[in-house]
C-alpha cells in the first residue's frame, strides 16, 4: 500500500496534527457547515470578506485525518484571495480529484492528488472545497461552470 503510505505521511499527516486556521474567529460573516455522511467527517467553515477577497478563512471540525488535512490545505490556498479566484481553485481541486490534471496553482493542496485513485475517500478531501463553494454561493457569489 505504497500510496497509502504516501498519504498518511508528509504534508497531509502534518496538517492533519497542526491544522492552519483552525477554530472559530472572532469574527465573520457566514458559518457554514459541511458533512460527509459516508465517512462521518464534519465541517463548519468560517468566512469574512472584505472588498471581495477572503479576508478571514477558518474552519472546525471532526473527521478523518484526509478531511481534516484537505481543509487545513484549503484555507491556506484561498485566504487573502479573491472570492472569483477561490471558486476557481474550487473547480479545480474537483477536477484534480477526479483524474485530472494539478493546477498549479492548489499549491500544497496538490499533495492531495494520489486520492483520485481512492475512489472511498474522493468525498473526504474535497468536502472542504464543497463546503466552500455553498458558502460562496451564500454569500452571492456565483460558482464558476465546470
Ligand atoms: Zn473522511
Amino acid at each position: 500500500m505504497a500510496l497509502l503510505d504516501d498519504l498518511y505521511s508528509g504534508a497531509i499527516l502534518e496538517h492533519s496534527r497542526r491544522p492552519r486556521n483552525h477554530g472559530e474567529p472572532e469574527s465573520y460573516d457566514l458559518a457554514q457547515e459541511g458533512i460527509n455522511p459516508g465517512c462521518g467527517d464534519e465541517l463548519t467553515l468560517y468566512l469574512r470578506v472584505v472588498d471581495g477577497s477572503l479576508a478571514t478563512v477558518a474552519f472546525n471540525g471532526q473527521g478523518c485525518a484526509i478531511s481534516q488535512a484537505a481543509a487545513s490545505l484549503m484555507t491556506t490556498a484561498v485566504k487573502g484571495r479573491p472570492a472569483a479566484y477561490a471558486s476557481a481553485l474550487a473547480a479545480s481541486f474537483k477536477a484534480m480529484l477526479q483524474g485530472g490534471a494539478a493546477a498549479e496553482e492548489l499549491g500544497e493542496s496538490r499533495v492531495l492528488q494520489g486520492i483520485a485513485k481512492l475512489p472511498a475517500r474522493v468525498k473526504c478531501a474535497t468536502l472542504p472545497w464543497l463546503t466552500l463553494e455553498v458558502a460562496l454561493q451564500r454569500l452571492g457569489f456565483e460558482p464558476r461552470a465546470s
